[in-house]
């Protein structure tokens, strides 16, 4: 527990899977964190954060990053629409994007603001009717019609179903960014990040067994 072990065995799990030593991105998941715990991770040397609610975000980072410099937060939770200015306002990466009606949204916010998040589209491996994400047979019509509007995704994410083992959820994300020319593969969370490093994961999404369990009470 705690960020220096969460380092150490990301580096392990690199070397394991014969990667080079930084190549995966740890990402500290701070939502519902108090804000001791993560000043503790920053002061630690920690930049790099995601979180899951537009409006917590909101009211937590813009003093951190004035405090700290060289801060990136990346959005891991459900975006929705009209929530897209304030999230190409705050974010500098957006992992969930996973329908048309935001990627317009975002494509039109960006153009406003001149800002430029890294897109990850979400993509529901588990065909799970619940749970957000492109299905799998939509994904190349999806990517299309987000480049046709101006949007540039670079990688996928998911979130594989909670009572599966994970492994073929991430050889199927892997596979499908090779397929569409995607370069960057967000998958892997406090119980299974080793398994997603060793499947080619370049961003991981670890926050309990950073910061503690959540309370969400
Ligand atoms: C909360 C969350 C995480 C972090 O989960 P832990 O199990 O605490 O590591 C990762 N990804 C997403 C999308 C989340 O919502």
């Amino acid at each position: 527990m705690g960020l220096d072990d969460i380092t150490r065995r990301v580096h392990a799990a690199e070397t394991a899977a014969g990667r080079e030593s930084g190549s995966v991105m740890l990402i500290a998941v701070s939502k519902v964190q108090p804000d001791d715990r993560v000043e503790a991770v920053l002061e630690a040397g920690q930049r790099i954060f995601g979180e899951n609610y537009v409006q917590e975000a909101q009211g937590k980072w813009p003093g951190w990053r004035k405090r700290f410099k060289d801060v990136s937060v990346h959005m891991i939770g459900p975006l929705q629409s009209n929530k897209a200015r304030a999230a190409v306002e705050l974010f500098d990466a957006i992992h969930t994007l996973d329908r048309i009606s935001l990627a317009r949204k975002l494509a039109h916010q960006i153009g406003e603001q001149g800002r430029n998040p890294q897109l990850f589209v979400q993509v529901n491996t588990g065909d799970e009717p619940q749970k957000a994400g492109v299905l799998v047979d939509e994904l190349p019509g999806f990517l299309d019609q987000c480049r046709e509007l101006g949007l540039t995704p670079e990688g996928l994410m998911c979130i594989p179903p909670e009572d599966e083992n994970p492994v073929p959820h991430f050889r199927m994300l892997r596979r499908l960014a090779d397929e569409n020319g995607l370069a960057l593969l967000s998958m892997g969370m406090s119980a299974d990040f080793e398994s997603a490093i060793a499947e080619g994961a370049t961003h991981i999404r670890v926050g309990s067994a950073i910061f503690g369990e959540r309370d969400y009470g």
